[in-house]
């Protein structure tokens, strides 16, 4: 079979090799090899084939449990495999998994069967009240997750070389770069980074599980990895990381040894001023707990396994156990009814960090200065979304001033989706649920527009304006759907708590 080679050649050599010329796609244990897996085609023979099986048990008498024992088990080679190697495509997964379903509620007859537990609750954990049923897309992601493995474990092996080769990891460490590494290469390169986004809701389920080892610092970002204990240090420390000489230096060309003694040095672009000097000993304060060990590699090691390597199964457990965290329940709540629906699908996307901040834009190459990706609105840190939408100054005035409002005490939450949840749990009746749960779409609306008011029009940000949008907007949400009933402006403004909404 030639590949990237001239056809004359390939006949040559076919000759010289005594074999035949073959062409892409063809069939090997029944599946086509070459073929495009993002095609249900590509998948066919393996439904097919899974639907044979399972019709073979069909009129046998098998105990419930027996069924479940058989459903995990018919999930064995030729499906592990392609499982392993592909993403599949949703409606495969489907499929897939409505063979099972009708399979375990009632044999394979063509009969319509009930389902007494809906599926999903079949899937969890025996513990968790669910069957132990595995999920084929949790099942597919797990298995995908041992390429990553793989690039952790860090070994030269082939296929680890051949995957820097091509997609170049440049100076980043493989972590970054696969995280990063969404945009290009092969449609399966791209399936392989995307796994972690793809858990059913939260980001982050398998990058999250790797804990940095610091060994001789050579293949860890000193800025960007996230391997001391206080997170990504050119998040913590912006301003030192503008003014770095070394922005995308490794932990190991942030220092020298001398004797057997660890020493950073930090290059930097010009003298620092004052603020800057104290900023630079507190990130030396916390970098004397770290150490480093001359000759030892780093190690990347996946925290849900003993030996810190990968498993499937430790994968699978970590993915299901993020799913159940009531991440169905937050997006299930995204869509208010009360609030516009583009601001709905704003903050859709907003909780799955998917809106064109500066430093989404930066990760993604738009922007190419790093120097500017800080914030809009207080040009002090990096903009990301948690930063814009909860911890930069301004916005978190303009949350205190809702919580006084509403005559709430609370500390803001750290992150945009625990912000989200906390700020649901705050409403302590059902009759200020429906007011208060648009104050949240309100702000973070109104953030975004400000936000890019300044950017994109040179505005200043205007504190009191900015939050009499809030109330205005939401008041103007509420009315508009007729949700509140016999409720002045300023009653809102003076008592909103009070105020009677119909659910
Ligand atoms: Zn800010």
């Amino acid at each position: 079979m030639s590949i990237n080679m001239e056809e004359e050649w390939t006949i040559r050599m076919s000759y010289l090799l005594n074999c035949q010329i073959g062409v892409i796609p063809f069939k090997y244990l029944g599946m086509l090899v070459g073929g495009n897996h993002r095609r249900v085609s590509f998948w066919q023979t393996l439904v097919d084939s899974l639907k044979k099986k399972l019709a073979g048990w069909k009129g046998k008498w098998l105990s419930f449990g027996g069924r479940i024992m058989l459903l995990n088990s018919v999930l064995t080679s030729l499906l592990v495999f392609l499982l392993s190697v592909f993403l599949a495509p949703k409606n495969v997964v489907r499929s897939i998994e409505k063979i099972r379903r009708d399979f375990l509620w009632g044999g394979c007859e063509d009969t319509r069967k009930v389902h007494w537990v809906n599926w999903e609750k079949v899937c969890k954990g025996k513990h968790e009240g669910g069957l132990g049923v595995k999920s084929i897309r949790a099942f597919n992601l797990a298995l995908l997750g041992k390429w990553w493995g793989k690039l952790a474990k860090g070994d030269a092996g082939l296929w680890s070389r051949l995957i820097k080769e091509k997609y170049g990891a440049g100076n980043d460490s493989w972590l970054s770069w696969v995280k990063n590494g969404r945009g290009e290469g092969s449609s399966w390169w791209k399936d392989v980074c995307r796994i972690d986004v793809l858990g059913d809701n939260r980001n982050g389920w398998l990058s999250n599980g790797f804990e940095i080892i610091v060994g001789d610092g050579d293949g860890i970002s000193f800025w960007w990895d996230s391997w001391c204990k206080d997170g990504v240090l050119a998040h913590k420390f912006p301003r030192l990381y503008m003014l770095s000489a070394g922005m995308d230096y490794k932990i190991k060309q942030m220092g020298v040894w001398i004797e057997d003694k660890w020493r950073w040095m930090f290059p930097w672009r010009r003298v620092l001023l004052d603020r800057e000097s104290q900023a630079r000993k507190e990130l030396e304060e916390m970098l004397e707990a770290t150490k480093l060990h001359q000759g030892r590699k780093d190690k990347w090691d996946w925290k849900f396994s003993m030996d810190g390597s990968y498993t499937t199964s430790t994968g699978y457990a970590n993915l299901a156990a993020s799913q159940e965290q009531s991440q169905k329940h937050v997006f299930g709540r995204v869509w208010n009814p009360n609030a516009p629906s583009k601001v709905c699908g704003f903050s859709w996307q907003l909780l799955l960090n998917r809106i064109p901040t500066k430093t989404n834009l930066f990760k993604r190459g738009i922007i190419k200065d790093p120097a500017e990706v800080m914030c809009s609105l207080c040009k002090e840190y990096m903009e990301d979304c948690d930063h814009l939408f909860l911890s930069c100054k301004i916005t978190t005035e303009i949350w205190n001033r809702c919580l006084n409002w509403w005559g709430v005490q609370a500390v803001l939450a750290s992150n945009v989706w625990d912000g989200f949840r906390q700020h649901e749990g705050i409403a302590v009746s059902k009759r200020m649920r429906v007011g208060w749960e648009v104050v949240w779409f309100a702000l973070v609306w109104t953030i975004w527009l400000t936000r890019n008011e300044v950017l994109f029009n040179n505005k200043i940000v205007d504190k009191n304006k900015l939050f009499d949008l809030v109330q205005v907007r939401s008041f103007h949400w509420l009315t508009n759907r007729g949700k509140v009933l016999r409720y002045s402006f300023s009653d809102w403004l003076l008592n909103p708590h009070l105020c009677n909404v119909s659910a």
